[in-house]
């Protein structure tokens, strides 16, 4: 078989493929500006060869049945280990490669896909299904205690198979990635419409498997409101829901499905409702002197029912850092779209509600375009966000020994502002016995509801090198128990892992926890679907 993905070779220490990684001269430049801000001299270490980087030997024989399908080729297995969290790029780029996969699968068709499963489930291996490897909470891993295990790579499933211009939907195989499930749906006008921000790197199937979080902000948020019904194979057999635009009958089976991970089943495709690409469009940054200003306005905003796509806030921090203002005002970004109706009233009102909550803006900073009208208006801060929000690479600073993490909840307004009070607190004093004063700590909200927002909290500091691990957890484990204490979720759309796994059991009914694994047991007796994801089976 042909040792690499269609899409080309994946970097093992960045995100996305060998084309993303950075320059050498971009990675001595960050260095330096880190250097700089942090006043210690940092260097930027050699990125390891794959020949040198040691691995063992893989532990299982690929039959010559699966011989098309199944690798034990280095860079596949080496490219295979982990996804996307920034630990774990830090520790491919340290080379270290303790746990590889023993195989790699590519299946071109589900019967090949069955194949592999069926022998993955004879011989007790486990199977890991993988997508765009993106995960940030350990999803793909192989498990310290697998006796052998095979990493299921999906993106030769890859294509649209169908339309149905009529329901507005489409027939989609899980393992394409952001890009192609859109330059698919383009010439016929449409558009699914979800763009988490790993879009390039990411696949539909990685998306279901987690319920990820798109950036458009209100309405239609999780991947879920856009899934009409999946298709799906277990070591039991074939799984599949029915086409229906809602339905009444029972628990719903998609919802078992969307979010279980990988552990109960390998989504071959799914019908996804697709709509028009949007043409007429509506954008405002609004600048705010205080974030109790800017939090209440959003509430409001939310809460009149406008649904604008995007609604985000950024704290003074982050809209200093990401947008470019001054570090001391609030950033609220508000956007609308549609494909049918002129969006310039609704953003008239949406900044009428801002302003009568304290919020900055001229009238021509509001950016009206579509239709037969020329675009007005100026883009300005929101252009600056939207350029950093896209340009993130973890390969910039990977290895430099800075700890940068996210970690992100949502939570009911009554609760808020006292939980982000909490949040700051807390954590700002680990931040501080960690790094001392040199550290970040910001927010911004990713998505918002009528009941409550999805705060996302970004920090980082300079770490001790080699001790990024242990500094880190320390992070994590001051922040993941104050989201539950405090009263939010674990996560809100970066999914549970192996990383939240026992905070997702603290906050689950102890008889869903049973239930699900009830569930497991029916569709995987012999736990070999991603063990250690969600719960330890
Ligand atoms: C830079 C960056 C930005 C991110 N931004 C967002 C964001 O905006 N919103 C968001 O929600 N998340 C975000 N994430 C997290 C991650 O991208 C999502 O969880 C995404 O849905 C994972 O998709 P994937 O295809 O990469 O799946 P993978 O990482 O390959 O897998 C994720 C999980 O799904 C399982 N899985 C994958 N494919 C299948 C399948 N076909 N059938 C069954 N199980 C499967 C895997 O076993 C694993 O448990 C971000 C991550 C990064 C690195």
């Amino acid at each position: 078989m042909a040792e690499q993905g269609q899409r080309g070779r994946r970097s093992f220490w960045t995100w996305g493929w060998q084309e993303d990684e950075p320059t050498p001269a971009q990675r001595l430049e960050v260095a330096d500006l880190l250097s700089h801000s942090y006043g210690v001299k940092i260097s930027v270490p050699e990125i390891p060869r794959i020949e040198n980087i040691e691995l063992r030997d893989p532990r299982i024989t690929v039959p010559d049945t699966l011989s098309s399908v199944v690798t034990t080729d280095k860079t596949e297995r080496v490219t295979h280990t982990y996804g996307g969290h920034f630990l774990e790029l830090n520790r491919a780029l340290r080379g270290d490669f303790e746990h590889p996969p023993d195989a790699v699968a590519y299946p071109d068709t589900e019967d090949q896909l069955e194949s592999v499963l069926d022998w993955c489930d004879g011989n007790g291996y486990a199977a890991i299904p993988y997508g765009g490897g993106t995960t940030v909470v350990d999803g793909v891993s192989v498990p310290d205690s697998a006796s052998g295990a095979v990493t299921i790579d999906m993106e030769r499933l890859g294509k649209v198979l169908e339309i149905d211009e009529t329901s507005r939907a489409a027939r989609i195989q899980a393992g394409i990635f952001g890009p192609d499930l859109e330059n698919a749906l383009r010439p016929k006008g449409y558009t699914l419409r979800h763009f988490p921000q790993s879009f390039p790197w990411s696949t539909l199937g990685g998306w279901i498997a987690t319920r990820s979080g798109g950036h458009y902000a209100t309405n239609h948020t999780h991947i879920d409101d856009f899934v009409e019904s999946i298709r799906m194979v277990t070591p039991q057999g074939w799984w599949e829901s029915r086409r229906l635009p809602g339905s009444g009958a029972g628990p719903s089976p998609d919802r078992m499905v969307i979010g279980s991970e990988g552990t109960l089943g390998i989504i071959t495709e799914a019908w996804m409702r697709i709509q028009k690409r949007p043409v007429f469009r509506a954008n405002a940054g609004i600048a705010f002197p205080s974030w109790e200003q800017a939090y209440t306005a959003i509430r409001h905003l939310v809460q009149a029912k406008l649904w604008p796509a995007n609604l985000r806030l950024l704290d003074p921090e982050e809209a200093g850092r990401a947008a470019g203002l001054d570090g001391k005002h609030a950033l609220l970004i508000i956007g609308f779209e549609s494909s049918d109706i002129p969006q310039g009233d609704l953003i008239r009102f949406a900044v009428e509600i801002a302003r009568d909550n304290g919020g900055l803006i001229e009238d021509e900073q509001i950016q009206i375009s579509g239709g037969s009208n020329e675009t007005t208006g100026r883009d300005g801060a929101v252009g600056n966000w939207r350029s950093s929000f896209i340009g993130v690479n973890a390969g910039l600073t990977n290895g430099l020994g800075l700890i940068t993490d996210t970690f992100e909840t949502s939570v009911t307004w009554d609760k808020w502002p006292a939980f982000d009070a909490e949040v700051r607190d807390r954590v700002g004093r680990v931040l501080n016995e960690t790094f001392g004063k040199a550290h970040t700590l910001s927010c911004r909200f990713t998505h918002v509801y009528t009941d409550g927002p999805a705060p996302y909290y970004t920090f980082s500091g300079m770490g001790t090198l080699g001790g990024e691990a242990e500094q880190w957890q320390a992070i994590k484990d001051v922040a993941s128990e104050v989201l539950l204490t405090a009263g939010g979720t674990i996560t809100h759309h970066h999914s549970v892992g192996r990383m939240h796994a026992e905070h997702w059991a603290r906050q689950t009914p102890d008889l869903h926890e049973k239930a699900l694994r009830a569930a497991k047991k029916t569709f995987d007796p012999n736990s070999i679907l991603n063990p250690g994801v969600l719960f330890d089976p």
